[in-house]
């Protein structure tokens, strides 16, 4: 890692520090994301190994935050112990090498973006047209992921970067859901977000699908349009009850099996409001998409390959992207 200078911490992921960084030798400006992933006497586990080649092979796409390099770090203390003897007493500790994703930089993050239209001197809403052009590009991410079989799980504005110069938005923090397994505290102990989590994992449900990823698509969708979270819940059960209150308590009828789920509970009623009042700033294509990607069936739920085709997107120049 003495190639890199690093210039400043720029976030905190679930996984570690992210810290913007240079590479000496070239000058590029990176991201470093320290892994938590600790290698044992074997070296680096062949699942997460799995993982970063499907993450570099991914993010060929550009709506993918690139993988540049992956580097391991043999993180062995020195030994500084001036006595032999004392040495001896006290051998070092085993190495301890990490993994340090390198990936290309960008400026900021859909949050801290929504962030500078709803706070500061000029509180104003998002372009609609921008709205459309993030939207179309994180379902064309989303829709690259899904074709090659891979779910991202934890899709929210803090993970979708932004090159605000040219407007183009990325999805990062791709794919480590699976070898590095989605953990409900972060290691600095921050709760794991849930505002963005499907209602079927939520309740329970353990073969879920592409579905998960487009609950979130829409979720993040809803609050570009509110520059405020949709459905902002701060337990799990809070985030059920949030959810349906809005689009009322799901029935068998709308969505077969729902009530054999692990953690499904006798919930109140409720019914359904109308979807437009949550996001009054879009107009009816809008909302018609939103809505399909807000069904409480995952099979019902809009795939992001066809949302690309929803009406929507009828008045964006598509020959950009
Ligand atoms: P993550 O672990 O991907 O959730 O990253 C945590 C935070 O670090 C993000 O919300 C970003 O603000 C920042 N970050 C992550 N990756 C990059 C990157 N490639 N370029 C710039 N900032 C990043």
């Amino acid at each position: 890692m003495e190639n890199y200078e690093k210039l400043e911490k720029v976030g905190e992921g679930t996984y570690g520090k992210v810290y913007k960084a240079k590479e000496k030798s070239t000058g590029q400006v990176v991201a470093l994301k320290k892994t938590r992933l600790e290698m044992d006497e074997e070296g680096v586990p062949p699942t997460a190994l799995r993982e970063v080649s499907l993450l570099q092979m991914l993010s060929q796409s550009i709506y993918i935050v690139r993988l540049l390099k992956v580097e391991h770090v043999d993180k062995t203390p020195k030994n500084n112990n001036h006595h032999p003897s004392a040495a001896a007493d006290h051998p070092p500790p085993p190495s301890k090498p990490l993994l340090y994703l390198v990936f290309e930089y960008l400026d900021t993050d859909l949050k801290k973006y929504i962030d500078t239209y709803r706070k500061g001197p000029n509180p104003r809403p998002l372009p609609p047209t921008l709205i459309q052009s993030f939207l179309f590009q994180l379902c064309m991410g989303v829709a690259h992921c899904h074709s090659h079989g891979v779910l991202h799980r934890d899709l929210k504005p803090q993970n979708l970067l932004l090159d605000q110069q040219k407007g183009i938005l990325k999805i990062a923090d791709l794919g480590l859901g699976r070898a590095f397994t989605v953990p409900l505290k972060s290691y600095t102990h921050e709760i794991v977000t849930l505002w963005y989590r499907a209602p079927e994992v939520l309740l329970g449900s353990t073969h879920y699908s592409t579905g998960v990823d487009m609950w979130s698509v829409g979720c993040i969708f809803a609050e570009m349009a509110r520059r405020q979270a949709l459905f902002p819940g701060d337990s799990e059960f809070q985030q059920l009850l949030n959810i349906f209150k809005v689009l009322g308590t799901p029935t068998e009828e709308q969505w077969p099996g729902v009530t054999s789920l692990r953690d499904w509970h006798v919930y109140p009623r409720w019914e359904p409001q109308t979807l437009a009042r949550a996001v009054p700033s879009l107009g009816p294509e809008g909302v018609d998409l939103l809505s399909k990607m807000l069904k409480y069936n995952p099979a019902d739920r809009i795939s992001a390959k066809a949302a690309l085709d929803h009406p929507y997107f009828d008045t964006l120049d598509k020959s950009q992207y």
